[in-house]
């Protein structure tokens, strides 16, 4: 078991495929030039699914694939297929841009559920947000998976002034189609223009669904970071992942691992484990997932204070979202 020193057993490892990504979120990506780390200081397809098999040997039970963009590696097919033979339960974070391409890998490794990312329902405002014209293929792609029989989740980072606006068209997308929306309160991370007023919280968020639809309560599952809801009589359900203004950190049971093979044990730690170099050293990785887990803080990484409002975004010692792996 990979437990922490406040009692947390972390059994869910999110594994970032690679940093490179075919959009340009602003808020995930630093606005300027990025460089991508050379292929040779990634994570190789045999390295990934030697380190996954050691988390698995030491508790862990699921795995989710992010980045970046996951699918845009060459070899993402053979790494999903790879874990697929694992005794996890497997999915992953995607754009949705290449979905219609992985069909077949997706049901051949009995991946059944994936989160998509998808902001905005309007095509100008995807290009404002994603700096790319890719709208009709994410919600295409989207549509194709329910069709499959795909529980899909959608993940919307909601920022005020931007697609605040958008909030009761999501839930109004739920009415008829069995998706499962997710608001996300806007987080800091390097270059990533972050400021507490864009923040819509998990109240304000509630209070304009409020405005136009009686909703209830979903239960809760043990380590579920989103908070979900449903309006009676809709397809789908709608949920918000309060990061920011109601931290789920007590029950926290995830590890990151980035695509340069780092540990991450807080999408806010500072400090880093390195598993790769370990790995192509030879020496025991074992022992080095404990002690950074061992070592985890008790909440936010120790970087910055629940009072979200209160933040420096300048003060905060971290990677820019795309190489952290969300
Ligand atoms: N490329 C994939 C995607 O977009 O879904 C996977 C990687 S992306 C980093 C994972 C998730 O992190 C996405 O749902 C994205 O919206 C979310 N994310 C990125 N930056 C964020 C931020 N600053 N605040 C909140 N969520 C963020
Ligand atoms: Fe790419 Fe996902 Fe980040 Fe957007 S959120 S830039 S799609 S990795």
């Amino acid at each position: 078991m990979i437990i922490d020193s406040y009692n947390r057993i972390h059994n869910y490892l999110r594994i970032s495929l690679t940093d490179n990504c075919n959009l340009r979120c602003f808020y995930c990506m630093p606005e300027e030039d990025y460089i991508f780390t050379p292929t040779s200081k990634l994570m190789q397809p045999d390295e990934i699914e030697t380190l996954a098999k050691i988390f698995v040997r030491e508790g862990v039970t699921k795995i989710r694939l992010t980045g970046g963009e996951p699918l845009v590696r060459k070899d993402a097919a053979d790494i999903i297929i790879a874990l697929s033979r694992l005794p996890v339960n497997l999915t992953l974070t995607t754009n949705g841009t290449r979905l219609h391409e992985f069909m077949d890998v997706l049901l051949k490794a009995n991946v059944r559920s994936l989160n998509i990312s998808l902001d905005t329902l309007q095509a100008h405002k995807f290009c404002v947000i994603t700096r790319r014209d890719q709208f009709k293929t994410v919600w295409d792609n989207i549509h194709l998976l329910i069709k499959k029989g795909f529980h899909v989740k959608v993940n919307v980072v909601v920022m005020k002034g931007l697609n605040d606006n958008e909030i009761l068209d999501f839930v109004e997308w739920t009415k008829e189609t069995p998706v499962h929306v997710r608001f996300i309160e806007f987080m800091p991370f390097s270059g990533n223009r972050w400021t507490s007023n864009k923040v819509a919280t998990l109240k304000q968020i509630l209070e304009k669904v409020e405005e136009k639809y009686s909703f209830i309560s979903l239960p809760h599952q043990k380590n579920e970071v989103a908070k979900k809801y449903t309006v009676p009589g809709h397809a789908g359900t709608f949920a918000i992942i309060s990061t920011m203004s109601a931290n789920f950190c007590g029950d926290c049971n995830r590890i990151r691992l980035t695509a340069d093979g780092k540990i991450k044990n807080c999408l806010f730690s500072k400090e880093e484990t390195d598993l790769l170099s370990a790995l192509r050293n030879r020496e025991d990785v074992a022992p080095l997932i404990h002690q950074s887990i061992g070592s985890k803080a008790k909440e936010l990484g120790g970087q910055f204070t629940t009072n979200f409002e209160l933040i420096q975004p300048e003060n905060i010692h971290n990677r820019s979202m795309i190489t952290i792996g969300g």
